[in-house]
């Protein structure tokens, strides 16, 4: 397993009920803060695959009953999931959430190798032959895992499939400014969502009193908006209408609060699956935040992997292609979907965040394709 992220972890389980034996490189140590705290909801059934939906439930993660929306127009809509069939939201501790992801990997006797990179692959026969090392050299140094087949759950960057000289479709290209701050008042459990000419804003409460609130956005507002230090940030926070007055009355305390750049490719890979090798969350496609499901998806991934390798692993010939079909049919959901949420924003017709975002024009001219 290249990666021991969500989709990494989650495959690796789920491989390992299946009774293979499965490595995990994990670049990063342990767990730390990551973008992406709310689970749509359904995710309790993926957990429960895992033998995980009780131990979730009593880690202390927050359920979320549904979104306040302010998108379209001044007026504040709901969404729901109180009549959800699939049940609520959550808003998690991230960290909290894949160490749990780890200890259940490891209870089932998966070898998680954390702060070590796989740098190198090689075929030899029916196997590949992989090179891992600890960023630092030690102290593990570097050592080969011989395995029949490698999953690809390095993230967006895609380090495998990279390799296999595959090339990502990108869609578009987005920057997430992240601010996460302690929170001493009462703050809603619903996810707050909200447009601006810039670009949009959502804020949810998560464990231990703290609130995460971001701002997504083109690359060229956000190098203006923290040119000078976050002024920008703050500022355009300021400016908004639905989350201003709620984050005002929640005391969001700003000392120790920790602030973070991501972005967003919202891409896929031109091919997701190979001759033993195929790719999972982020590194077969990566969404547009908006729909708050790459979690999801990646633990849905995981399963529908796990399935096929297990079942070449035991002599059978799976349907490898169908798995790529169905990312690439399921990113293609996503982006019409997506269309549909931006296309309902038509109160900044001249600003560039929404006029590049018009619909079907992203798609019709996708940003690049990478190699
Ligand atoms: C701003 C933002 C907000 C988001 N909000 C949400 C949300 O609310 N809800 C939601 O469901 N999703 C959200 N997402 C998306 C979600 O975070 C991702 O879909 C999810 O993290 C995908 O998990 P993953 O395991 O595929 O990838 P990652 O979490 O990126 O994990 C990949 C791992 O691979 C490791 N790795 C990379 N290369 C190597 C290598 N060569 N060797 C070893 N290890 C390697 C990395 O260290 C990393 O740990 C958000 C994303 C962003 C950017």
């Amino acid at each position: 397993m290249v990666g021991g992220g969500i989709a990494g972890l989650a495959s690796a389980i789920e491989l390992a009920l299946a009774g293979a034996g499965v490595v995990v490189a994990e670049a990063t140590g342990a767990p730390t803060e990551r973008f992406g705290e709310t689970l749509a909801p359904g995710v309790l059934a993926r957990l429960d695959r895992l033998g995980l939906s009780e131990v979730f439930r009593s880690a202390g993660h927050l359920s979320c009953p549904g979104t306040a929306v302010c998108w379209g127009s001044d007026r504040i809509g709901h969404n729901d999931f109180v009549l959800d069939p699939h049940g609520p939201a959550w808003h998690i501790d991230r960290s909290r959430f894949e160490l749990m992801l780890r200890a259940r990997a490891v209870q089932l006797g998966v070898e998680v190798l954390p702060a070590t990179r796989v740098v190198d692959v090689e075929e030899s026969g029916t196997r590949t032959v992989a090179a891992v090392r600890s960023p630092s050299g030690a102290p593990v140094g570097t050592r080969t895992v011989s395995a029949r087949w490698l999953i690809d759950a390095s993230g967006p960057t895609a380090w495998l499939a990279r390799r296999r000289d595959v090339g990502r479709v990108v869609i578009d290209r987005l920057v997430a400014l992240v601010r996460i701050a302690a929170v001493a008042g009462s703050f809603t459990a619903q996810t707050l969502v909200e447009s601006t000419p810039e670009g949009w804003w959502y804020a949810a409460r998560i464990p231990a009193d703290r609130l995460v609130t971001v701002f997504v956005t083109e690359p060229r507002s956000a190098r203006a908006l923290i040119s000078e230090g976050w002024a920008g940030w703050h500022w355009a926070l300021g400016a908004t209408r639905l989350l201003a007055d709620r984050l005002a009355d929640a005391g969001v305390t700003a000392e120790g609060a920790a602030f973070r750049v991501g972005s967003i490719g919202v891409s896929r890979l031109s091919r997701v699956a190979g001759e033993r090798w195929l790719a999972v969350g982020d590194a077969a496609a990566q969404l547009d935040p908006i729909a708050g499901r790459g979690i999801h998806d990646a633990l849905g991934d995981a399963g529908h992997a796990a399935r096929l390798v297990a079942e070449s692993l035991r002599g059978g010939r799976p349907a490898i292609a169908e798995f790529g079909d169905r990312v690439h049919a399921r990113f293609a959901e996503h982006l019409t979907q997506r269309e549909g949420w931006y296309d309902v924003e038509r109160q900044w017709p001249a600003a560039p965040f929404w006029r590049h975002r018009a619909a079907g024009l992203l798609r019709a001219r996708p940003a690049a394709t990478v190699r």
